[in-house]
């Protein structure tokens, strides 16, 4: 065990499961250890570093904000975090967005704002919150609430209270939720990413959409880890047709600074008044400013880039050996493997190559502009080890 290691065992606090290895620097999709050993990174931080380690315009635009103003406050405008709203806002034909820290805080606003819409129409007796099960949408107590799987919720009760779960991909079930509850917002993943990496199908997406539109719910798609380009579309929902209410999103945005964002429809967009809500770092400036590089790079002809990357993985890994399926969108994918998900990832490891796991996936999330060669490697590398 290296010092940093110990150091880190005995004042972190034992949240994390953490590999043996120690992260010192990286650039573009390569990290290296501090033993000085290189890592290929399939997982970018957890879909977070969307243009890679260092990325050099994501950099200069962060050190120069960084240089100029790190922080005011939202007493006050500043320039990055406009633009970045504005960005958002025509590529998504979204109204406004609310800035926060991190997805957890997206979607809190999220359901605030779902809440208070309703409340208003329908009366306070109307905050229910359908989400699905085996859904992932935060750590917060409130998130941990929308959160559909019972394993997480174990030893915090009480939960904030107003949360139902139904199976994703049950219209009928959605139907009887809506019906049976005074609902006032259906949240989903449109990729469910902790729980598997499973999409929802097309079919259910656009029953959730109907139900919302014919009975006034807004519909709130979680985009934390399927936005930003992640599956090949700017945000998930576009694969779907929809248009949501509210989009909440975080990870990948940032490009490694922590920033989340909150995007409300035409419907909601004025639900939120001064004091409403609120967030001392939200839209700060060196995060925003490293937004806005992500934001305006992910266009049609980058996007028709990752496409092409998430084709050569999913037909790299389809029928391979030791593979039971692939699933995902982009370059969101889990592989079901005959081998403990955990075994492979290991070997991965000790064989230069970072991946993640999703429940019993290996899970693979690299910068969206993982260089091909790169990919090749990695992907040669963990096919060897799925045997
Ligand atoms: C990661 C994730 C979250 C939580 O994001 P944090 O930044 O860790 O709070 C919420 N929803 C989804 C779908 C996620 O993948």
């Amino acid at each position: 065990m290296n010092s940093i290691t110990s150091i880190d065992k005995e004042y972190v606090a034992g949240t994390y499961g953490r590999f043996p290895v120690e992260l010192v620097s990286g650039q573009g999709s390569i990290l290296t250890g501090s033993d000085g050993k290189q890592y290929i990174d399939m997982g970018s931080g957890i879909g977070v570093t969307a243009f890679g380690t260092a990325d050099p315009q994501w950099l200069a635009a962060v050190t120069a904000q960084a240089g100029k103003l790190q922080h005011v406050s939202n007493l006050y405008y500043t320039e990055p975090c406009a633009l970045l709203a504005k960005a958002l806002c025509e590529k998504t034909g979204m109204k406004k967005v609310f800035f926060s820290n991190s997805g957890a805080e997206a979607n809190e606003c999220a359901i605030k704002v779902a809440r208070k819409y309703s409340a208003e129409k329908k009366g306070e007796g109307c905050y229910t919150i359908v989400t699905l099960k085996n859904s992932f949408h935060g750590r917060t107590l409130t998130t941990l609430s929308a959160t559909g799987q019972d394993h997480y919720h174990e030893l915090f009760q009480p939960l904030t209270p107003g949360f139902i779960h139904v199976d994703a991909d049950d219209v009928e079930g959605l139907k009887v939720a809506v019906a049976s509850h005074s609902v006032a917002g259906i949240m989903v993943e449109c990729v469910q990413g902790e729980g598997g990496v499973i999409p929802v199908s097309q079919a259910f997406m656009s029953a959730c959409a109907q139900i919302a539109q014919e009975q006034d719910i807004p519909l709130i798609v979680d985009e934390v880890q399927t936005g930003n380009g992640r599956t090949g579309k700017l945000y998930g929902y576009m694969h779907y047709g929809i248009c949501p209410d509210i989009v909440s999103t975080a990870k990948g945005l940032g490009g490694g600074l922590p920033i989340g964002a909150t995007m409300l429809s035409e419907k909601v967009q004025n639900v939120l008044c001064p004091g409403d809500h609120g967030s001392t770092y939200g839209g700060n400036p060196v995060a925003s400013a490293g937004a806005l590089t992500v934001i305006q790079r992910l266009d049609e002809a980058f996007l028709a880039q990752v496409n092409e990357k998430s084709q050569y993985i999913f037909s790299a890994f389809e029928n391979a050996e030791g593979v039971e399926a692939v699933t995902g969108k982009g370059l969101m994918i889990g592989i079901k493997t005959l081998k403990p998900a955990k075994d492979i990832v290991m070997e991965c490891m000790e064989k230069g190559v970072l991946c993640l796991t999703a429940k019993d996936k290996v899970r693979l999330l690299p910068a969206l502009n993982i260089p091909m060669d790169v990919l090749e490697k990695a992907v040669t590398i963990i096919k060897e080890a799925c045997k």
